[in-house]
């Protein structure tokens, strides 16, 4: 399998990148969903994919069993792949039987997969389709979840794309926060912007798919991931415009970034300051409580989340940490211009992966810590080396002033529990 960068801005660090096309081990875009369907609550996700996948989601996202599920595959069977089947016909069928027996769902999206692509099924015209049949009561997006060239935090950001063609146009002068946010970071983020003196802010993707924000050549907005290159695009397309910073990890990122909000809002210096003092100190000594753990500690990241570089600025900046390498699968210089320039200079940055010469690195490194996906985890602690899943740091809520101290822990406490080990 070989793997190619989507289309990026142009350069905009000086530092050397290491750019590996080899074999790579990272889940597909479909685990997206497992977030997804918690933060938009009346959506409804179906996969048009292969048992496979089918097996992929539902294990990923066991609990729902015992829940009212908001996700489903339409398999598709030995005859829509091999065109015995008209998989259209198929796809109608499945949706029309589901919204007969699920109205409550308001926004469904077609999920579209590596078996979907490899047939060539074009599930955008399938979703205007549907859409023309079923709207107003439901809405039908479509976007790709498929594993072909992509990693898992993509799916979110195909999911985010399609959503921003669908928002309302309206001249609002909002503020817009994109990325899908637990609730509870959600909340705490309202409140703040509100302290802070910012009239009108919005969330995108909505709690409800029938709350979307209006999106208009008013709109700034802050992104709240870092691997939403496509979002960022359907927004700029929208008129929409993007505010420079880095992203909300820790006390500094996230001073950092409500400063450029601020800043766009012209809101002066004193009162800003004085919104965010005493969530900032909160945040400085939550983190000072790890600081023994981590400081001078060498981390190694593989490429995962696309989270790697803000997070090894965090850790280098906040924590005294040492990053031997910043593994991601993709690098958008652009969106993540603020992060690069506080690297430390002699960590190796890298985009893309040969996993097997990856591993060589990494074990001739030796790094204290190494963030990976599933797969690497078990190998790499055999080898005595200790690791962090990278796809918790994308199910856990860490952004904020308030999450500052979790996301620390999520790093020192296996540096702790080693130590304990070897006692
Ligand atoms: S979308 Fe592709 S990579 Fe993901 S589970 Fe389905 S077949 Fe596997």
């Amino acid at each position: 399998m070989s793997l190619a960068a989507p289309d990026t801005s142009p350069a905009e660090t000086t530092r050397p990148i290491l750019r590996e096309r080899g074999q790579r081990e990272v889940f597909c875009g479909l685990t997206s969903i497992v977030w997804l369907h918690r933060k938009i609550q009346d959506a409804f996700f179906l996969v048009v994919g292969s048992r496979t996948c089918a097996h992929l989601i539902q294990s990923a996202a066991g609990v729902m069993v015992f829940a009212e599920p908001r996700f489903a595959t339409a398999i598709m069977e030995e005859r829509d792949l091999a065109g015995l089947a008209d998989a259209n016909d198929e796809l109608d069928r499945i949706v029309t039987q589901l919204l007969a027996r699920r109205p409550d769902i308001k926004l469904l999206f077609l999920v579209g997969s590596c078996p979907s692509e490899v047939i060539k099924l074009d599930l955008h015209k399938a979703a205007e389709r549907l859409s023309a049949a079923h709207f107003p009561r439901t809405r039908v997006l479509n976007y790709s979840g498929s594993g072909i060239e992509t990693t898992f935090t993509q799916g979110e950001d195909a999911c985010l794309a399609a959503l921003a063609a669908a928002a309302p146009r309206d001249d609002a002068n909002n503020l817009l926060i994109v990325g899908a946010l637990p609730d509870v970071v959600e909340d705490q983020f309202a409140r703040l912007f509100a302290e802070i003196g910012i009239a009108r802010t919005d969330f995108f993707p909505a709690r409800r798919a029938d709350a979307l924000p209006p999106i208009g050549p008013s709109t700034r907005f802050l992104l709240a991931q870092p691997f939403l290159t496509d979002t960022t695009r359907a927004l700029e397309a929208r008129g929409a415009k993007r505010i420079r910073a880095p992203f909300p990890f820790g006390a500094e990122g996230a001073t950092a970034w409500f400063q450029a909000a601020a800043d766009a809002w012209s809101i002066p210096e004193m009162e800003f300051r004085r919104a965010i003092a005493p969530h900032r100190a909160r945040a400085k000594r939550a983190l000072e409580s790890h600081r023994q753990a981590l400081e001078g500690r060498s981390i190694f990241f593989f490429p995962d989340s696309q989270l790697e570089p803000s997070l090894a600025r965090f850790l280098s900046q906040e924590l005294g940490m040492r990053p031997i390498e910043v593994g991601t699968p993709y690098l958008n210089q652009t969106l993540l211009a603020e992060e690069l320039a506080q690297l430390p200079a002699d960590c190796v940055l890298s985009e893309g992966q040969d996993v097997e010469l990856q591993l060589d690195r990494c074990r001739a490194a030796k790094p204290d810590i190494a963030v990976c996906g599933l797969g690497l985890a078990n190998p790499l602690e055999a080898e005595g080396i200790t690791t962090k899943w990278a796809i918790e740091l994308v199910f856990s809520p860490i952004h904020g002033f308030d999450q500052a101290g979790d996301l620390a822990g999520l790093f020192s406490r296996p540096l702790r529990r080693r130590a304990a080990l070897k006692v």
